[in-house]
């Protein structure tokens, strides 16, 4: 038998010993999800499912507290799903990242990463985050720029300032103003308390810090513009919006010390941590 099942099995029996805590998750196998890998759908255990999320999406969290981390948030956001209903109607989820989540191959990876993925998923047993003690949305993303968060995503996730910006994932580029501009004059950028661009006007027209990311083809809303005689010299980190956990500092975090615990408050302000038994876990 293979090593990752008997691990698996542990889980089974200590998770399908307590019962989560959604009433709509109640008269399904709680701990069993529907799978479409490669056009076929696959029963698995909610917490092999998590594990091959956290090897498909989770490259960039390399400590243990990050790759923990990870997995609360991927098991929340699960459930969530299965409480208020995916994308599919004949399965849970897909193996499409751009869909659902992308799932690594839990047969042929690395054996390092393999262990220290179930130690992730088994450290982190039945643990998962809420919002109005529902199983919570907790999005996350490789790199989500920090700063100039001005979606309206949902209410309970806020945007997250984080301390330092990301120099791995950073963009920068000229702009030259023939192609964005009609008159350089016209453009004011307006920034926030934050040092956050919430607007600018453009060519006469007030635009949000949104549509200039669009307008300027920025990989993140975290961006500075810097106006230069040949164009518009932009540096921008990230490659998110701002919101959720950003898988890329939540491994600098984990680096620096911070628990996993630490790191889903910072992200998750909002939500409350919940054990199967429905125990809060930390707040
Ligand atoms: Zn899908
Ligand atoms: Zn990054």
């Amino acid at each position: 038998m293979k090593k990752w099942l008997l691990y698996f099995f542990a889980v089974i029996i200590i998770l399908t010993a307590t019962p989560f805590v959604s009433s709509k998750l109640v008269g399904r196998k709680e701990t069993e999800v529907e799978v479409n890998i490669n056009g076929k759908t696959v029963l698995m255990n909610l917490d092999e499912y998590v594990a091959r999320v956290l090897l498909g999406e989770g490259q960039a969290c390399e400590s243990a507290e990050s790759k923990k981390a990870l997995a609360v948030a991927v098991r929340s956001c699960c459930m969530n799903l299965l409480s208020f209903g995916g994308r599919h109607t004949d399965f849970d989820f897909c193996d499409r990242f751009d869909c659902c989540f992308a799932l690594g191959d839990i047969e042929n990876c690395n054996e390092e990463t393999l262990e220290k993925t179930i130690s992730a998923v088994n450290e982190t047993k039945g643990i998962f985050l809420t919002y109005k003690n529902m199983p919570a949305l907790s999005l996350f993303t490789l790199c989500s720029g920090s700063s100039g968060a001005f979606f309206e995503l949902a209410e309970e996730l806020t945007p997250i300032k984080e301390d330092h910006v990301c120099e791995i994932h950073k963009t920068e580029k000229t702009i030259h103003y023939e192609n964005i501009l009609k008159d350089r004059e016209n453009a004011v950028l307006v920034y926030d308390e934050n040092n956050d661009c919430s607007f600018a006007v453009w060519d006469g027209k007030y635009i949000k810090g949104t549509e200039l990311k669009e307008k300027l083809s920025l990989p993140s809303t975290e961006f500075t513009l810097e106006f230069r005689d040949d164009g518009i010299f932009a540096t921008a980190y990230g490659l998110g919006n701002g919101f959720g956990m950003s898988l890329c500092h939540a491994e600098t975090m984990a680096k620096n010390g911070k628990t996993f615990e630490e790191i889903l408050e910072f992200y998750y302000p909002n939500f409350v941590a919940c054990a199967p038994n429905q125990k809060q876990v930390f707040d």
